[in-house]
């Protein structure tokens, strides 16, 4: 006989490390936005585990893609090319106007390709001491050392240290950045919406006086498009909106659509930054990873789901708006960008304890920043089920009124 759900929990948590808080549920299969626990409860998926399942769960897309790839060839390491890997890297260099592109694993990882590449710039021009990187409060780029240090959150760093390198300044705030600047710095790292920080949009015009200030001090402009890219925003990247082109661009999360795949894109000024043997990753772009990432930008074409982003995003912001408007003060206000939303809860109510009332009803959620009740629906939500969530999330905030 099959374990139940609460034995299964209960084997989780006396095996797993307990660095997670999961609640006793765990999830057996999922189709477009619904999924399903194994005692058959069914839950509204809007939160696409942290904005990655970009085409739902089980798209016929993706399972043929990945079926097919599987009984081909899974793997061979980077000392050979790829088929579906090399299709990628081009694809993915058009649809960003990047040069090039390198893979690995996750969103930690395309970070720590980005700053390594940023200070293996310099040092090959004979500055090796300007590594420094200016970076934002409240940002996050990752747990490895070197994106751990990145990250603008006490949370995250707390007992970690040192972590050094790096320089925090608060989001938002340029002249802050020109301050921090100095001759050991080697670039800003940035993300074009803050999406573990709370879901909090570049200000008008920030992105563009950050794109500015490196050029004017040929220091390199970083953007960390892991939780914003892949038209999460409505743009294939967050940093589109304000028309800035960075000189390098992490992605991750979104890429390969619920298989995990990182991919740091550059310029072609940075081509020769990283040489051969400098840097690598032995799973990296390998076919299967490739072949699901191949089939995600398929779908985005040919579902139009960028588009359908933006508008679906702009139909979640009004609603979100009302729902902010009629719940004050206990909702304070509502932002972001395109299908990456968020309520912004009052100071003393914690995002957390509502995701388990909405659990209960069957929608799921995330929290973000500590006040931030994230919504990352799959790319393929439909306003029907837009509604039907915030249906829920209205009941919830109603309760908490009383
Ligand atoms: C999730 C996230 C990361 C880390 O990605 P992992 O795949 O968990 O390593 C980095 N940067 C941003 C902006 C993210 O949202």
């Amino acid at each position: 006989m099959s374990p139940t759900q609460s034995e299964l929990a209960d084997l989780g948590k006396q095996h797993l490390y307990g660095n997670y808080r999961q609640p006793p549920i765990v999830f057996a299969r999922g189709e477009g936005c619904r999924l399903w626990d194994s005692a058959g409860k069914s839950y509204l998926d809007l939160f696409a585990g942290i904005a990655v399942s970009t085409l739902g769960h089980a798209h016929p897309a993706l399972v043929a893609a990945v079926s097919e790839q599987a009984g081909r060839l899974l793997h061979i390491s980077n000392y050979y090319y790829n088929e579906p890997n090399v299709h990628l890297a081009q694809r993915l260099c058009r649809a960003t106007g990047m040069d090039r592109a390198f893979f690995c694993n996750s969103g930690t990882e395309a970070n720590e390709a980005l700053l390594k590449l940023a200070r293996r710039h310099f040092f090959a021009q004979g500055k090796k001491d300007q590594c420094r990187i200016i970076a934002f409060e409240k940002s996050f780029h990752g747990r490895t050392m070197g994106a751990l240090a990145a990250t603008g959150q006490p949370g995250y760093r707390d007992g970690f240290g040192p972590l050094p390198g790096v320089t925090h300044v608060p989001y938002g705030d340029v002249n802050a950045v020109e301050a921090a600047l100095g001759q050991d710095v080697a670039g800003i790292l940035v993300e074009p919406v803050q999406g573990e920080g709370g879901v909090m949009p570049a200000p008008e015009g920030f992105l563009r006086a950050l794109r500015a200030l490196a050029d004017q001090r040929q220091i390199l402009l970083l953007a960390d498009e892991v939780q914003t890219g892949v038209g999460r925003t409505g743009k294939f990247l967050g940093c589109m909106h304000d028309d800035v082109v960075p000189d390098a661009v992490a992605l991750a999360k979104a890429l390969g659509g619920g298989v995990p795949i990182g991919a740091m894109l550059c310029r072609s000024h940075l081509a020769a930054a990283l040489p051969p043997g400098s840097h690598g990753s032995t799973f990296g772009g390998n076919p299967l990873a490739s072949a699901a990432a191949n089939a995600v930008l398929d779908t985005l074409d040919k579902e139009q789901l960028t588009a359908k982003a933006a508008k679906n995003g702009a139909y979640l912001a009004n609603r979100l708006a009302d729902l902010a408007e009629r719940h004050s003060p206990i909702v304070i206000g509502s932002r972001g960008r395109g299908l990456l939303q968020a309520l912004v809860l009052k100071d003393g109510i914690d995002p957390r304890e509502m995701l388990g009332r909405l659990r209960e009803r069957g929608v799921l959620l995330t929290a973000a920043g500590g006040c931030a009740l994230r919504f990352s629906p799959p790319l393929v939500v439909t306003q029907a089920e837009l509604d039907e969530g915030l249906d829920v999330v209205d009941e919830v905030l109603g309760a908490l009124d009383s």
